[in-house]
């Protein structure tokens, strides 16, 4: 398992279902020329079949699935185990990304069998969590955030094995984002007022682009952020790993 805390700022690609082998190949071609300072990680979250290839073609990057089994092994027809993601040098995966939660009925109770099985594989999870356009205006972020948390993360997690990405879902893919004030205060809260996250790395992720992400990741308690359509950009993502 990768030390997590001895990176200073994180940058996470997820490519969601998109992707192809004459893509990946023009992706890397681009991104390997892109000096990145020494102190980022950056780790790509590509489909399952595509995870070899990213081994394969990348020399800066850290490879991520975007999920993987509640189980083990056995009668689970269409899952890819921890186990399986480890066997093909797979670091990192996301887990609980609200996508998969709304999708695919995912419940707090998976995502904590998640962790779990990839934390017994060596592997670095990245949590997701966030809470919906409605759960924001009623107030109830933090309590949303804090459930999210208390239930996902097993006992033996800790600041240097799991991420943690807060991502609001109604800031996914809609070009809306919080303010910076809105972000500084969820991630302290989180940071300082959840007793199973002092000094997690904390990553912002919904609707991050060239433009925006300067200011987002000058914030105090920012230590990264999660790329979602972006990210599909070699440009684009260029530009967010240097700004
Ligand atoms: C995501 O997929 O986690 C995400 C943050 O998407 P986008 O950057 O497109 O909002």
């Amino acid at each position: 398992m990768l030390e997590i805390n001895k990176f200073n700022k994180i940058i996470v690609a997820n490519w969601k279902l998109n992707g192809s082998f004459e893509f990946i190949e023009s992706y890397f071609n681009f991104l390997e020329s892109v000096k990145i300072k020494k102190d980022i990680c950056g780790i790509i979250c590509l489909p399952y079949v595509y995870l070899d290839k990213c081994n394969q073609l990348s020399h800066s990057f850290y490879t991520g699935a975007q999920d993987c089994s509640n189980f083990k092994n056995g009668a689970f027809t269409g899952d890819i185990s921890a186990f399986m993601l480890k066997d093909v040098n797979c670091q990192f995966s996301l887990v609980g990304h609200s996508e998969r939660r709304k999708f695919f009925n995912q419940t707090n109770e998976d995502i904590k069998l998640k962790i779990e099985n990839l934390m017994n594989q060596d592997l670095n999870p990245i949590l997701c969590i966030g809470e919906t356009l409605e759960e924001k205006e009623k107030g109830a972020t933090n309590d949303v955030l804090k459930k999210q948390i208390i239930e996902c993360l097993p006992q033996n997690s800790s600041n240097n094995s799991v991420i943690i990405a807060y991502e609001p879902i109604w800031a996914i893919g809609t070009g809306q984002t919080p303010t910076l004030e809105e972000i500084s205060n969820i991630h302290s809260f989180i940071k300082n007022d959840i007793t199973k996250c002092e000094n997690f790395k904390i990553l912002y992720g919904g609707s991050v682009k060239s433009s925006n992400v300067g200011k987002i990741m000058s914030l105090d308690n920012i230590d990264g952020v999660l790329v979602g359509g972006a990210s599909l950009d070699p440009l684009e993502f260029g530009k967010i790993l240097t700004a």
